[in-house]
């Protein structure tokens, strides 16, 4: 449980001699009740189309609000969460609840295009996976195109076994991105024929646009997603600078705190003006 250290450190009554297995258990419970609770809340960011500045899409990002310890960021309790077997009852929750956002949105006449969830590789691998996906998009009515799933390298790359689910989601009107490329073991052989919709290029590229070499994986990525005729997407888009350069090469749609950081779902009006 290496990722619990900041969760264990925030609880003063955290005993150093629990043993591993206790420590499973606590934070099992500490979840599962978070869960019940509705102290899991969904944050969205924007993807914005930089040729017209308008959304293209949001990502939908979990936010543990505790009520002693605040906020708790997902790089602390998906880990934990996969860890433990929660996360099939998060994903769950997280699916409806974006569901739910997105038709309050329309209720309230803002046009969002798309919505995206992250979905962790332990979750994918689940055989019923697909059919629940659809289940839920169905009970929502939501419109196909419209909502898409963000995984990662080590599940496309997975070609024998997921092969099938990936297929059978694109089928049913699901968009897939394949999140933070670049960084897993990805496959220039497989990459061509793989059944996505955009490749997400890691943050970590995008900050090394401001030098020669980082400018040139950058400039590979975007041409290899060409070849491949998949849509790119720009992750972590902090200066203008970083946007002009990424316009410059044909990327067109970007997501960073340049545009906007991840907000509530009540305040996604204020996202709808015009970047450009
Ligand atoms: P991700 O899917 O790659 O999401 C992007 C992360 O980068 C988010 O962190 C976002 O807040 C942050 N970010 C966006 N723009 C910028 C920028 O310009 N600069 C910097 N420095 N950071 C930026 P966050 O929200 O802490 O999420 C971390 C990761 O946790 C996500 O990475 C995703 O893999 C995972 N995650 C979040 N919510 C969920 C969820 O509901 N389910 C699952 N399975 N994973 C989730
Ligand atoms: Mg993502
Ligand atoms: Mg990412
Ligand atoms: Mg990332």
């Amino acid at each position: 449980l290496k990722n619990a250290k900041k969760l264990r450190d925030s609880y003063s009554f955290y005993d150093s001699s629990m043993n591993e297995h206790m420590e499973t258990y606590f934070y099992e419970n500490e979840l599962h009740r978070a869960i019940l609770n509705n102290e899991i809340e969904l944050y969205y960011q924007p993807k914005i189309d930089m040729d017209t500045g308008s959304i293209q899409g949001v990502e939908a990002l979990s936010r543990w609000f505790h009520p002693e310890q605040g906020m708790i960021s997902p790089g602390v309790f998906i880990p934990i969460a996969e860890e433990t077997g929660l996360i099939f009852s998060m994903t769950d929750y997280v699916i409806k609840k974006a569901c739910e956002d997105y038709v309050s949105w329309k209720k309230a006449g803002i046009n969002i295009p798309s919505f995206s969830v992250n979905i962790s590789a332990k979750q994918f691998a689940k055989r019923e996976f697909v059919t629940e996906v659809l289940d839920i998009i169905d009970a929502y009515q939501i419109p196909k195109g419209v909502f898409e799933i963000e995984i990662t390298e080590s599940i496309t790359m997975d070609i024998e076994n997921n092969l099938g689910k990936l297929n059978q989601l694109r089928e049913a009107g699901i968009k897939i991105s394949i999140d933070d490329f670049g960084t897993g073991y990805s496959s220039l052989k497989y990459m061509r024929d793989l059944p996505v919709d955009f490749v997400k290029i890691d943050r970590s590229f995008i900050n090394m646009i401001g030098f020669n070499e980082g400018k040139n994986m950058v400039d590979f990525i975007v041409d290899l997603a060409k070849l491949c005729e998949v849509e790119i997407i720009g992750e972590g888009v902090e200066t203008q600078a970083q946007m002009n350069y990424l316009r410059s090469i044909g990327c067109r749609i970007g997501q960073g705190f340049y545009f906007s950081k991840p907000i509530p779902a009540k305040e996604i009006e204020q996202l709808l003006y015009v970047v450009k």
